[in-house]
């Protein structure tokens, strides 16, 4: 009999988090899955790596009652990165590494593993013919990069224009990854697989000729079978190309090489709930950690990444990324010219301007698209009651109902509650109630109208579509609205940001921004971040094909109070490297990051009050021992979160910052037991989590 110690997925923070110990009738490798019993109940298990210190002589230990023969073990090193990743994010190691596993593992039978198993090795792969699908010759900055690639380790950060031929160097890289050695993989991560049905497309095209098992995706929208099925293709080495999302950076793949993060400034890469990770950050971790290249790709990388591939400067600490550019677009076509209008000098509460209206129906005159962006969906964001004050609150969160027209609904965005819309004022009984504001649906509406006399050549009227979170939600249905768009059998396309990402629309050619002024003013020091990404993301949809951009020079349009703005002005020269270099100024001089490092804990309770006064004491417990290891480390006092109250919880945030990552570590790890010990006391408290390197504050 020996000892081992498995990883179970207890809770975060409970007083089983660690390593369990096992007795097994001879050793087993680390990262083995077993099956032990855990209490009263059965669960999935990873074998870690012996416990410090084996159990007293005189503990019973429980039997490991099943080793999961037919799955072979994980590796050291995606071990190690579970490790790293649990302790960095302050999670529980085994609630971390078994939730990173498929589902099913834990439910079937090892007889359903080993059919399982059988089913998948039937499938061969194909020998990879010397040649795959045809490809276009390359770009002369194409070749530079992939010369540079071919040559230099990396990380790379791959700085694209929009149209640049990006997803051709990952293509590219990909294929001389798998061509150099027959049992690599290549892991190709994307923000949102469901929104760019188009790449899936282009690279199972690309390598078909590795036979259809080769390639498999990863992301939240999978059944429990295909997690499980193609969970087991990346770990046998069988898939050697896995397209997902964020998670799977967590995939194992014993035979990694390259490591491909597009669009890798995208906040989607950030896990919003349990274990709040970075999957660029992780990636860039792991392809350290395994000898894997990174390429981190994007039109307007994070600053974050942009800071890391600055110039070096000599007697500096080199930068730990390696940029390149690619600034042309393919085939001579051209960036759209960017046009303002002055809100000031319209009236008020336009919603589409006079010039712009203009410019739309020029361009439809010449049969080209034109795409509308609105980040609101709904038809107006309140309904109000002149005569009594009364306004759409939700009564459960604070924030206003949406009214939606299709369906003649109020509904809250953030709790999801839905109810018919009132026919009298619930407050006083008018029945005139209005409405304020304009969310996409409205925006269909009004289009449609204001174009209502223009005809297609087949003198049918004009199509106004819209695409968002509303229209979509049915299986499939943003494929088929997006075909429609390709096909033309659409004139103007509304939506919400939605839209602006990574579709290739060939005959777009005028794209507007209707109010994205929010931002600009925003109390979240990366909104202007954000906005200048979609804005240059939205203003890539126009003007892809070279012919048509030639013909009629392609526009963005932006409706603005602020017109001189310099986010405008560098947006207006398509010149990211100097907004970047104007944001990192204010960042630095504002101890920001790139230049600090944050963490966030945050609590929800019944009241306001317990959710500070939880976190306000936490503080007091964690100042108490600061000052004695004198880290260089700063505790902002408890405020509510901007969303304060969601569903009748209240939610209150503190703010950490520290100028070393160390340091900041360090405190968070020792300070976990203190916010441990005081959530015991403090019973209203419903939850409290820490977000490491926050996106949103
Ligand atoms: P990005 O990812 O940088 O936006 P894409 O890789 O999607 O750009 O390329 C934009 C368009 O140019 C696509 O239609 C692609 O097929 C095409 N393209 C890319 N590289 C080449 C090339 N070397 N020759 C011809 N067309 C290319
Ligand atoms: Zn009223
Ligand atoms: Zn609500």
């Amino acid at each position: 009999m020996v000892e081992v110690a498995v990883l179970l997925p207890t809770p975060a923070y409970s007083r089983l988090s660690g390593p369990l110990s096992y007795s097994h009738s001879h050793q087993l490798a680390p990262g083995s899955l077993v099956r032990v019993p855990l209490g009263q109940r059965h669960s999935l298990g990873l074998v870690w790596h012996a416990p410090s210190a084996p159990a007293p002589e005189d503990m019973a230990l429980k039997a490991i009652e099943q080793v999961l023969e037919g799955v072979p073990p994980l590796s050291a090193h995606w071990l190690q990165l579970v490790d790293f990743a649990a302790h960095y994010y302050q999670r529980s190691l085994g609630e971390f590494a078994l939730a990173c596993l498929p589902p099913q593992l834990r439910d079937l039978s090892n007889e359903q593993l080993a059919r399982k198993l059988k089913k998948r090795s039937k499938i061969k792969n194909l020998e990879a013919p010397t040649h795959g699908a045809c490809q276009p010759d390359l770009t002369p900055e194409q070749a530079v990069v992939l010369q540079r690639m071919a040559s230099e380790p990396g990380p790379f950060v791959l700085h694209g224009s929009t149209g640049s031929g990006k997803t051709e160097v990952y293509l590219r890289r990909t294929a001389a990854v798998l061509a150099s050695d027959p049992q690599a993989q290549v892991l190709m991560l994307v923000p949102e697989i469901n929104l760019t049905p188009q790449l899936e497309e282009r690279v199972r095209q690309r390598f078909a000729h590795l036979g259809e098992a080769a390639i498999v995706t990863m992301h939240s929208g999978m059944t429990p079978a295909q997690r499980l099925d193609h969970w087991l293709s990346a770990h046998t080495g069988q898939a050697r190309l896995v397209l997902g999302t964020r998670m799977a950076v967590l995939a194992s793949m014993p035979q990694l090489k390259l490591i491909v993060v597009d669009e890798e400034h995208d906040p989607s890469y950030k896990q919003q709930e349990g274990a709040r990770y970075s999957a660029r950050d992780l990636a860039v971790y792991r392809g350290q950690l395994e000898g894997a290249q990174v390429i981190l790709g994007s039109a307007t990388p994070s600053l974050e990444s942009w800071h890391h591939s600055r110039d070096a400067v000599p007697g500096e600490p080199s930068p730990r990324y390696q940029r390149l550019s690619m600034p042309s677009r393919v085939g001579h076509a051209v960036l759209p010219q960017l046009r303002r209008v002055d809100m000031n000098h319209q009236p008020r509460n336009t919603l589409i301007s006079a010039p712009l209206l203009a410019a739309m129906r020029e361009r439809l005159a010449r049969q080209e698209q034109v795409l509308v962006l609105l980040n609101r969906r709904g038809y107006a964001p309140v309904l109000h009651c002149a005569s009594c004050g009364w306004k759409s609150e939700c009564p459960q969160c604070s924030a206003f109902r949406v009214f939606h027209k299709t369906d003649r609904t109020l509904r809250c965005h953030h709790c999801s509650l839905t109810q018919p819309v009132p026919r009298a004022c619930p407050g006083c009984g008018n029945q005139d109630i209005g409405s304020f504001g304009h969310g996409t649906e409205r925006l269909e509406e009004h289009l449609a109208e204001l174009l209502v006399d223009m005809q297609r050549p087949d003198g049918s009227p004009l199509r106004v579509a819209r695409i968002d979170a509303d229209s979509t939600r049915l299986k499939g249905e943003l494929v088929r609205q997006l075909a429609q768009v390709h096909d033309g059998d659409v004139d103007v396309l509304v939506g919400t940001q939605m839209v602006a990402k990574g579709h290739d629309f060939r005959r777009v050619t005028l794209v507007a921004a209707l109010n994205p002024d929010g931002a600009l003013f925003s109390s979240d020091f990366r909104a202007p971040e954000r906005l200048f990404a979609l804005l240059m993301q939205a203003a890539g949809r126009a003007g892809r094909d070279a012919q048509m951009s030639t013909a009629s020079p392609c526009e963005m349009w932006v409706q603005t109070f602020h017109p001189a703005h310099p986010l405008f002005e560098t947006l207006k020269q398509h010149d990211f490297a100097a907004f970047a270099h104007q944001q990192l100024d204010e960042r630095r001089q504002a101890g920001l990051p790139p230049f600090t490092f944050q963490a966030l804990v945050r609590a929800e309770a019944r009241s306001q009050e317990a959710a500070q006064a939880f976190l306000n004491q936490a503080a007091e417990a964690g100042h108490t021992w600061l000052g004695e290891l004198e880290l260089p480390l700063t505790l902002y006092p408890a405020v509510p979160m901007s969303m304060q109250r969601v569903a009748n919880v209240e939610r209150a945030q503190m703010l950490i910052e520290s100028t070393s990552r160390p340091a900041l570590q360090h405190f968070l790890q020792a300070w976990q037991t203190d916010l441990q010990h005081l959530r015991s006391s403090h019973k209203t408290v419903l939850r409290w989590a820490i977000d490491v390197d926050p996106l949103a504050i």
